[in-house]
């Protein structure tokens, strides 16, 4: 379901995770490993006040590992603690638990030398939307809890979830708005699914994936789709479109007198892209963010 933010939408999300931050001990920042950057809220160190966090990168099956481990370092010298997980399998979900715990490590214990027994600890999944916020909270759950109201401002009755001894979580995840203010930030998402690309045109959404890959991941490319020869400059828009016409040609997306459809070649390399069809593939290199 795609959400349309409209002010008052963003400042009612705000508010309910505002709420539920009472309540809890840690949250869970869930983003995306392909786009660690662009599916981060704009807003979260401002709407978390120095919560303890605990940055959880999904998606990582799809991912490129060593990128991954870059990106893990680069959270490590912002000051934050993350694992990278696959909710969809499950893996590495369980240690989440564990380091949520560890991050609470020195209230925990001053709670102990009170002599208080210290409860399980309470946390609260946030992120933007289609990031998996849902299906962690299932995999850590280890059931189907209802469907989460997946809509700012649509609450339904909380419940805790327990996740094993030690922790609970709450049952509706805080949704937060992705970045709206930069282009590359909309075609990055869009070409994951996090937004719908009929938001963004098609084709340039196909344009901005096939340069960012063709850059870094080129054999992964040339394998999947069988193009000889790579784009001899980035830069040369021309040189991306031959690519897309190359894989149009190749995928028989052809309109009269052997024109390529590109549209349709488009959406052939979006869809392969995102079902992980071209490997593991991150779109946001940490090297140039540090
Ligand atoms: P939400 O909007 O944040 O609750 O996102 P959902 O939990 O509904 O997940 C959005 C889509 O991403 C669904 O199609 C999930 O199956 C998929 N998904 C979630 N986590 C993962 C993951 O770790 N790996 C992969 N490959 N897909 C995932």
């Amino acid at each position: 379901m795609t959400i349309q933010w409209f002010p008052g939408h963003m400042t009612k999300a705000r508010r309910q995770i505002e709420e539920k931050l009472k309540l809890i001990d840690v949250v869970i920042e869930l983003i995306d490993a392909r786009i660690p950057l662009s599916s981060r809220n704009p807003m979260i160190d401002d709407i978390l006040r120095g919560k303890p966090r605990l940055i959880v990168l999904n998606k990582s099956d799809l991912a490129d590992a060593k990128e991954t481990e870059r990106w893990i370092a680069y959270f490590a010298a912002e000051g934050h603690r993350s694992i990278a997980v696959d909710s969809s399998t499950g893996t590495r979900v369980n240690e989440i638990p564990v380091l949520a715990k560890e991050l609470l490590q020195h209230k925990i214990q001053r709670q102990i030398d009170k002599g208080i027994n210290p409860r399980a600890v309470r946390g609260l999944i946030v992120g933007i939307p289609n990031v998996g916020k849902s299906t962690l909270i299932n995999r850590l759950a280890g059931r189907n809890i209802a469907a989460t109201g997946d809509r700012p401002g649509v609450t339904k009755g909380q419940q805790w979830i327990k996740v094993g001894t030690e922790m609970e979580l709450l049952d509706t995840p805080g949704i937060l708005w992705p970045k709206f203010e930069d282009q590359l930030v909309g075609y990055r998402l869009a070409m994951t699914g996090a937004i719908k690309e009929q938001v963004l045109n098609v084709e340039d959404v196909a344009f901005f994936a096939v340069k960012a890959i063709a850059g870094r991941y080129w054999p992964q490319m040339q394998e999947r789709f069988g193009v000889e020869e790579p784009p001899k400059d980035l830069e040369d828009a021309d040189e991306v479109v031959r690519v897309m016409e190359e894989i149009g040609r190749k995928r028989g997306c052809l309109v009269g007198g052997g024109r390529v459809d590109l549209e349709k070649a488009s959406g052939i390399i979006l869809r392969e892209l995102r079902a992980g069809k071209l490997g593991r593939i991150t779109l946001e290199a940490a090297q140039s963010e540090v």
